[in-house]
């Protein structure tokens, strides 16, 4: 499971940052990508970055203004123009459906795959199948804007090699079976059961991705106990009024909201574009004065949860 970021900018284009896109590689847990807003020019940076749009599965907007919306004709339509596109489910605020039925009727496009356009009005579980458990909630923006909180269920275990060896089980295909946790019977007759030959049990992972927002008790919720808080840090410190005004956060704020909900590591994303990225080191600073284990996003930035 990666976190890879395609654009970093909050509200428009800089010679460095792209605007708001996201990337959560889930190639390793179930052979597919899922896009966490998508400005201008996502597909590009998908192209740079050697993802490929069509393992997308499943686009998530958190809100509707452009700097988190404007790829998306983009991306919907160069994915009708590839062979046996499988189907894709789009979530976001009420209005996404609106929008992207008007982008495809007047410019005469078309698509050529199962989409599923899942409006969003309140807080909601979204997904909840057999590796994962997605959760929405509402921040506090301007317009309506929802966090998502990602959670991985129990991995199942793999088994201990040497305990094998030890107790003289041979390979074969009774180690699927083992695996499960079923019991099998060995060809000497010695009956055993898969459980005692598990390995250590992985705990799912569990991260937090949300969109623009001043501090709110939503945050801190979606954000609990997570591996990894993806939260915008639109200003330094020195500007909080300007910062929440436009209903943004600070790096302190940011860094405040982190330390509320327990998460183990923040990376900030959604920096002004008055800040270049020799600003960085000074701006992931302010954060690690409240909250350690910050980090700061920068276009094609990728880290492993
Ligand atoms: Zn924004
Ligand atoms: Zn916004």
């Amino acid at each position: 499971m990666k976190l890879f970021f395609l654009g970093t900018s909050a509200g428009t284009i800089t010679a460095e940052r792209n605007v708001s896109a996201l990337v959560l590689d889930l190639i390793k847990e179930r052979n597919s990508l899922w896009l966490f807003d998508c400005g201008e020019a996502t597909q590009h940076q998908m192209l740079k970055a050697k993802l490929s749009i069509a393992r997308l599965e499943k686009i998530f907007i958190t809100h509707l203004h452009g700097d988190h919306l404007f790829g998306l004709p983009g991306v919907l339509t160069t994915r009708s123009l590839m062979q046996n596109m499988s189907p894709l489910t789009l979530y976001g605020p009420k209005g996404i459906k609106q929008f992207v039925e008007t982008v495809v009727n007047i410019s005469h496009s078309w698509l050529t795959y199962p989409l599923d356009i899942v409006e969003i009005d309140q807080p909601t579980e979204l997904i909840n199948d057999e590796q994962f458990v997605v959760n929405c909630d509402a921040l506090n923006h301007r317009v309506a804007c929802f966090g998502y909180r990602i959670v991985e269920k129990e991995r199942s275990p793999k088994l201990n090699i040497e305990k094998l060896n030890a107790d003289g089980i041979p390979n074969g295909s009774h180690l699927a079976a083992l695996k499960l946790g079923q019991l099998v019977q060995l060809t000497d007759g010695r009956m055993i059961n898969g459980s005692e030959y598990w390995g250590e049990i992985k705990r799912g992972r569990k991260l937090a991705i949300l969109g623009d927002t001043m501090p709110c008790d939503a945050a801190v919720k979606l954000a609990h106990d997570v591996n990894v808080l993806v939260h915008e840090a639109t200003q330094k410190s020195d500007l909080q009024e300007k910062a929440n005004n436009r209903g943004h956060s600070t790096t302190h704020q940011a860094a405040e909201i982190a330390l509320k909900s327990g998460a183990k590591k923040l990376i900030i994303t959604h920096i002004s574009p008055r800040y270049s990225l020799a600003n960085n080191l000074a701006i992931v600073n302010e954060c690690r004065q409240i909250f350690a284990n910050t980090e700061i996003a920068s276009d094609f930035y990728q880290v492993e949860i």
